[in-house]
């Protein structure tokens, strides 16, 4: 069971270093509710997170986390020590805290750039990463950290191509047609991306062709100059005999017949 489960990690885990560029040390971003489930399933979260992805990790918070905890008063100050001991994050609302959820959805923000692992209980949180690309899921399942699989969103911005992952959409087409027109750019790229093309083609291609048409002509040389030239010469001429003699004797009787008729 255990090396099933690694496995899946790693597959999981590839997927995501390979779309997505994650690299070790993975960044996990944790909220409370992982803490109070790591509490409760008397999990080391700093002990068992670095086994399962198989090397180090950071595993990073925000203040709003811990205050949202903190908040909680008594009933999750167990959970408050684990998420307090951890580096947490700057998210850009210190001194007005806003609710956990919205602040590691704010992290994660819409392409998870710092492609943080994010670890919750809460499965609203879950849902709503699971709707970013290359965002990594994790939560605790009893005792066991479980990453799920790769999201329908992460694997289809994965299967698109670079230029369609970054394709402007109708909306900011329109609006760059608009600031070009402003600007009078827009019949100024058009010819740069045609002359592109111009001088990129026609260098490899005429390349090539030399080449091949130097390759071929040299053989027939050092045949004539070999020593048999009495064997080489007749094969030589037949070739072009054999052009010529690929019109049927009928054919030129009957030119001949039609030549003879204009003259007269
Ligand atoms: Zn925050």
């Amino acid at each position: 069971m255990k090396i099933a489960r690694y496995k899946k990690v790693h597959r999981y885990m590839n997927f995501f270093r390979n779309s997505y560029g994650f690299r070790l040390p993975y960044q996990i971003l944790i909220d409370g509710t992982f803490c109070v489930a790591a509490k409760k399933g008397k999990v080391n979260i700093a002990e068992q997170l670095p086994k399962y992805f198989g090397g180090p990790v950071k595993i990073l918070t925000t203040q709003c986390v811990i205050l949202e905890t903190e908040n909680f008063g008594k009933q999750l100050f167990s959970a408050l020590v684990i998420v307090k001991q951890f580096k947490h994050h700057r998210c850009g609302h210190e001194g007005k805290p806003i609710p956990a959820f919205e602040c590691l959805m704010s992290m994660l923000g819409a392409k998870n750039e710092n492609r943080y692992i994010i670890a919750t209980q809460d499965f609203i949180l879950q849902k709503a990463a699971s709707h970013i690309p290359g965002v990594p899921v994790l939560y605790l399942h009893e005792q066991t950290p479980t990453l799920k699989p790769p999201s329908e969103t992460s694997t289809r911005m994965a299967n698109l191509s670079g230029r369609e992952r970054f394709a402007v959409n109708e909306v900011q087409r329109e609006a760059l047609l608009a600031n070009k027109k402003r600007l009078g750019i827009e019949e100024e790229v058009q010819p740069e991306r045609k002359h592109r093309k111009r001088f990129k083609g026609p260098n490899p291609l005429s390349c090539k062709k030399k080449k091949k048409k130097q390759q071929q002509q040299p053989p027939p040389q050092p045949i004539s100059s070999g020593s048999m030239p009495n064997n080489v010469e007749p094969e030589l001429k037949p070739k072009r005999k054999r052009k010529r003699t690929k019109i049927p004797q009928h054919i030129k009787e009957h030119f001949r017949e039609m030549l003879n008729n204009k003259d007269k």
